[in-house]
């Protein structure tokens, strides 16, 4: 039987949904024969592939970089997990969407410098208007809420698509 190729993505969050992965401890040995880490920032591959079987992602969507990744892990998967609060509603990263886009690069940038004051133009990704939850820009088929959601959560949900059945927090997905 071929392998599930698994995808983890780290957009505008703080990693801590990624720890609860791996907070998964034992059991990702469990379920390690079945999948193929393909792409996570657990991992070494530097390009999204195609033809991943399932995408946790975390995270809001916050910059133009963010933007195009999830555009990009859309096309290219056939099952998309919103990992953890901030990526299910924008949790802490919306709390920016309060103030204006230049208020913060202001505040942050300029008001806050203690040296080179100045909004960064180049390799720090261009912050879009207001932070978002993944499901505004792409189809969402999982929604895995919590801050971070539990290790015992994402080992069901994941456990489950594995085997084919819906998790119980599915919405539509599965690999069956
Ligand atoms: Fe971090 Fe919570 Fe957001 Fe996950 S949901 S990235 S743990 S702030």
């Amino acid at each position: 039987m071929s392998k599930i190729r698994i995808a983890t993505v780290w957009l505008d969050g703080c990693s801590g949904c990624h720890m609860s992965f791996l907070d998964m401890d034992e059991r990702l040995l469990a379920i390690a024969d079945q999948i193929d880490l393909v792409y996570s920032p657990l991992v070494d591959a530097k390009e999204y592939p195609e033809n991943v079987d399932l995408a946790l992602v975390e995270g809001a969507i916050s910059s133009e970089d963010d933007l195009r990744k999830v555009k990009t892990v859309r096309s290219r998967t056939r099952v998309l997990m919103a990992l953890g609060d901030c990526a299910v509603t924008s949790n802490v990263p919306g709390m920016r969407n309060y103030f204006k886009r230049d208020e913060l690069l202001s505040r942050a940038y300029i008001e806050n410098a203690t040296v080179r004051p100045g909004i960064p133009t180049e390799v720090v990704p261009r912050l879009l208007p207001k932070s978002k939850p993944v499901h505004e820009y792409v189809d969402v088929d999982i929604y895995v809420p919590g801050c971070p959601p539990s290790a015992d959560i994402i080992f069901s949900a994941v456990a489950a698509l594995l085997d084919g059945r819906m998790p119980e927090l599915n919405r539509k997905a599965s690999f069956g």
